[in-house]
């Protein structure tokens, strides 16, 4: 039997067959076969997903080989793709067009249908995630129907479907709504982490996309202010990007966390270096600012929170790992979006906040990761998707305003559970 693993390698299954369709049709087929043997089906995207989300247990289908642009509208501003197009890919296809996704996450590895299904987001105030983005999609259901969901056409799948946790089907086409290719200024600077959240808000609101990274043992955080520019690309050279991205955030940092998982008494120490990175400014092209190389594995865990919630939530993160003597050698990632109304998204009905927290991989997490979420948790945080959490149906169904919306159109679309899993039984309680 086959093994399928995720990328931080904490979820492994040996499905029965992986399939690798070419087209709809061929979707539709292997839905069909598998109804029919009482098998279940997943797809699978790039596996970033560090929760049992995307195990298949049965039928795994990879939708690798659907990963084709199928027709640009540069009048309406709309792309439609197959729906396993990678991230990376895509910006690559629309960059060649003089166009852009309005925005993105860290990094770009993940197909577009595995991205959106889980609500990944990046940063900025006035943005939302991807999921957000879509304006249509193709989806095969377990009855093997192909359905097109949009305002106009299935408006109730179309409204749960954008982030579906890849419970409703097999989505096989999106289209997304893009924007003019635009170039990003890059402010990368060190600052005081009592400063960043004195003024969370005016920071948020002054720049177009605005993260930080508070380094654990240390009152600093990383910050990256992120603008939308008309200057012309300059980035500072590809030594000192190298440097940048990959010597200095990859080889650099996992160095540091490789000592510092042999000596945790060390971690506090090594953690120091981190803020002397200086400033950086640089122009370029708006995806290559939004995602980075990450060549060090990690296991994470995020929520999201109302923004208002982030300076006391934070703090009491802040106090806890001092006071609990944990030893982290990752940054706390902190960003923020703008409010959507998809049932299942993370930042549906509110602004948010995302406090992520990160362990090297082969570290023990789940106590660190435990007393994190009991805090975001008083906060009414709502854990993402795809990465590592404890919370099931009975603690998630309060937190999201159409939960049962959700629910029912799942039931309708796959009673039987064809598409379903460990991890979506937990979290969908049947
Ligand atoms: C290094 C790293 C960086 C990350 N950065 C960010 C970030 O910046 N922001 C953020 O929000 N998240 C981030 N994530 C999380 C990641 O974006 C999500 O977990 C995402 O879902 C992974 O996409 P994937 O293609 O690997 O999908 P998978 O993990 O393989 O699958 C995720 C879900 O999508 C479903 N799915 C996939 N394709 C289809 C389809 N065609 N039809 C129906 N369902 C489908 C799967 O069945 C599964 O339920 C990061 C993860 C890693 C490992």
């Amino acid at each position: 039997m086959p093994t399928w693993r995720n990328w931080a390698g904490n979820q492994k299954s040996h499905p029965s067959v992986i399939e690798m369709p070419t087209s709809e049709s061929e979707v539709i087929a292997v839905v069909n076969r598998a109804v029919s043997s009482k098998q279940c089906v997943k797809v699978v995207g790039s596996g970033h997903s560090f929760t049992g989300i995307a195990v298949p247990d049965e039928v795994m289908i990879d939708l690798s080989k659907m990963n084709q642009i199928i027709a640009v509208d540069r009048v309406h501003g709309l792309v439609t793709v197959q729906a396993g197009i990678v991230l990376s890919d895509l910006n690559t296809h629309l960059e060649a067009q003089g166009l852009s996704m309005p925005n993105l996450g860290d990094v770009t590895y993940q197909t577009l249908a595995g991205a959106v299904s889980t609500s990944t987001h990046g940063t900025g105030l006035q943005r939302t995630g991807l999921a957000a983005q879509i304006d249509s999609f193709r989806l095969v259901t377990a009855a093997g129907q192909s359905l097109v969901c949009s305002k106009q056409q299935n408006e109730d799948i179309f409204h749960c479907g954008r982030v579906s946790l890849g419970a409703l089907g097999v989505i096989t086409e999106m289209t997304l709504r893009v924007v003019p290719a635009f170039n990003l200024r890059a402010v990368e600077q060190p600052m005081r982490i009592d400063y960043v959240l004195d003024n969370f808000s005016r920071l948020i609101d002054e720049n177009d996309f605005f993260e930080f990274y508070w380094i654990p043992h240390t009152k600093w955080a990383l910050t990256k202010a992120n603008n939308v520019s008309t200057d012309p690309v300059d980035s500072p050279g590809r030594f000192r990007t190298w440097y940048n991205k990959m010597f200095l955030e990859n080889y650099a940092f996992g160095l540091l966390c490789r000592i510092g998982r042999l000596f945790p008494r060390l971690i506090p120490k090594l953690a120091t270096v981190l803020p002397s990175t200086g400033r950086v400014e640089y122009v370029n092209i708006s995806h290559r600012i939004f995602s980075s190389k990450r060549l060090v594995k990690f296991y994470e865990m995020e929520y999201s929170i109302a923004l208002d919630s982030l300076a006391p939530a934070l703090r009491e993160v802040m106090k806890m790992v001092d006071d609990r003597g944990f030893r982290i050698s990752f940054p706390v990632e902190v960003r923020c979006t703008g409010s959507d109304d998809i049932p299942l998204s993370t930042s549906t009905g509110r602004r948010s906040a995302y406090v992520a927290v990160h362990m090297f991989k082969g570290s023990e997490y789940a106590e660190y990761f435990a007393h994190v979420e009991a805090i975001l948790r008083k906060y009414e945080g709502r854990p993402h998707w795809g990465k590592i959490h404890n919370l099931d149906a009975s603690d998630i169904s309060s937190l999201y305003p159409e939960y049962q919306r959700f629910i029912e159109v799942r039931n309708r679309l796959d009673p039987e559970g064809v598409f379903t899993n460990d991890y979506l039984r937990r979290v969908l309680g049947c």
